[in-house]
């Protein structure tokens, strides 16, 4: 059949990111062959609702022929231009253009890379780069935040402060540095937004000073932390350790890979607390997913020291596909379809996500909700007094999510027992209700799974 020679053949050769390769041997692929909407299908084809929009990407929704027919169009005119050697392609100049229209404060350069990863490795180079301009090389050391993640490459993932990106992977390097995370639910202060805060600025303050105060080139924050199990600051946070930063002379880093483009209802999260970083990253929303792009943001004084800085001297950094045609053609075309629509639609859904969730406070293994806009989360616990986890024995990332599936409906499922949602800003009242019902039905079954009867007992 059609899909089992797909899964013999991915088994065989298809090499999956962040898996166990071996229990993903094991257990087989899942094959998707359509979508439409915020609807996905797979190859025996059952329809599920995408609650995580693919990889928290496509937030505009799959199956826009918009989105479609301007890919086309590019690549009939002009499938590719380097922007190497002074050259460039309009659909690029227009689309930096754009989001620097509507980027906080004075981030007015863009750079364009692949995706997150590379996008967060620019700006380690970018800003060694900076401090070299500067005169003050010794500026080389990194701070970003437990529980927080900054991507793939060598380099990202080693400010990704989650143990699977580290062991075996000989990271951390010895400059990259890290401070606890505020994750309210789990936070040793309480959830006191006062009381976190001031947790996070002494954390910070302490290991500036344990570093050297004249060494610290950066810090590294996410406006809500999203692969760490969407952990949501509370309000302030953001601008005061910005505003620490600032007075710390040490250039503040926004990554909205995942926040950016209306995940959490307007284009850019930092914008909910005017907060202007010196450098920001995106990715995913960009371009919906539906090619690959990402973009460094850059504030004006960061790229005049860079640009003095280098005078007549290249810039040593770029790639094949930084600035490509189609994908900034695409790009043009998603934030047409945001401002027409999209992100009121996403705020709307988003309400209603967070309220439906919070309705599931009464289930039995509910410990907490978080989120904001369409970037959510609920928290399964076994002893909500104690905040007790699930236990690993129950597999959460492979039992949940099998169940969900079976349900109808595509979640992310951490290995902790964090269920995570960013569906699609398209979602209408009767996807997110429904994603709302799925979920109730999951957690009953997941309370009918002998692993988690036998924890709930103890
Ligand atoms: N930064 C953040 C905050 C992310 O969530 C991600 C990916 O999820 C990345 C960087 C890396 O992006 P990519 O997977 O496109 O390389």
């Amino acid at each position: 059949m059609y899909s089992n020679s797909l899964i013999e053949l991915d088994r065989a050769h298809l090499i999956h990111p962040v898996a166990s390769y071996r229990s993903h041997e094991k257990h087989g692929v899942r094959v998707l062959t359509s979508a439409k909407g915020a609807t996905v299908t797979d190859a025996s084809g059952k329809q599920l609702i995408d609650g995580f929009a693919g990889l928290w990407c496509v937030n505009a929704g799959y199956g826009h022929d918009s989105i479609v027919e301007a890919a086309a169009r590019q690549m009939r005119e002009l499938p590719y231009a380097t922007a190497y050697f002074g050259l460039g392609s309009e659909p690029a100049i227009r689309l930096a253009s754009e989001l620097a229209d509507r980027a906080p404060g004075d981030l007015n350069h863009v750079y364009f890379t692949l995706g997150g990863s590379d996008a967060v490795d620019s700006t380690v180079r970018f800003i060694r780069y900076y401090w070299n301009a500067r005169g003050r090389p010794e500026r080389d050391q990194f701070i970003s935040v437990e529980q927080g993640y900054h991507g793939s490459s060598t380099v990202g993932a080693g400010l990704t402060a989650l143990p699977a990106f580290h062991a075996g992977f000989g990271l951390p390097f010895d400059w990259q540095h890290k401070i606890p995370s505020h994750y309210a639910y789990r936070n040793p202060v309480g959830d006191s937004p006062q009381a976190i805060i001031e947790a996070s600025l002494t954390a910070l303050k302490s290991k500036i000073e344990a570093i050297g105060p004249d060494r610290v080139a950066a810090f590294y924050v996410e406006p809500i932390q999203g692969s760490g199990g969407v952990l949501v600051p509370p309000k302030g946070w953001l601008r005061a350790m910005r505003e620490f930063c600032r007075e710390h002379d040490i250039l503040f880093v926004a990554d909205e890979v995942i926040t950016g483009f209306g995940r959490t209802g307007p284009l850019f999260a930092c914008s909910e607390e005017e907060v202007v970083p010196d450098l920001m990253t995106t990715a995913k929303g960009l371009t919906s997913g539906y090619v690959p792009m990402g973009a460094v943001f850059m504030a004006d004084h960061v790229y005049e020291t860079i640009a003095d800085g280098a005078g007549a001297t290249a810039i040593g950094h770029g790639f094949t596909y930084s600035a490509h045609p189609v994908s900034a053609a695409v790009g043009l075309e998603v934030l047409k379809l945001y401002e027409n629509g999209l992100l009121d639609n996403g705020v709307k859904a988003g309400k209603r996500l967070m309220q439906g969730l919070e309705s599931l406070r009464d289930h039995p293994l509910v410990g907490d909700v978080r989120g904001r806009g369409m970037l959510a989360a609920i928290e399964l616990v076994v002893d909500k007094v104690n905040r007790t986890p699930l236990p690993a024995s129950a597999e959460p990332a492979r039992r949940i999510f099998d169940r969900a599936w079976e349900n109808g409906l595509v979640i992310r499922a951490f290995a902790n027992g964090v269920l995570g949602y960013a569906p699609p800003l398209c979602c209408t009242e009767t996807e997110i209700d429904a994603i709302v019902d799925r979920t109730r039905l999951t957690l009953d079954e997941t309370l009918e799974d002998p692993d988690v009867r036998r924890a709930l007992r103890t």
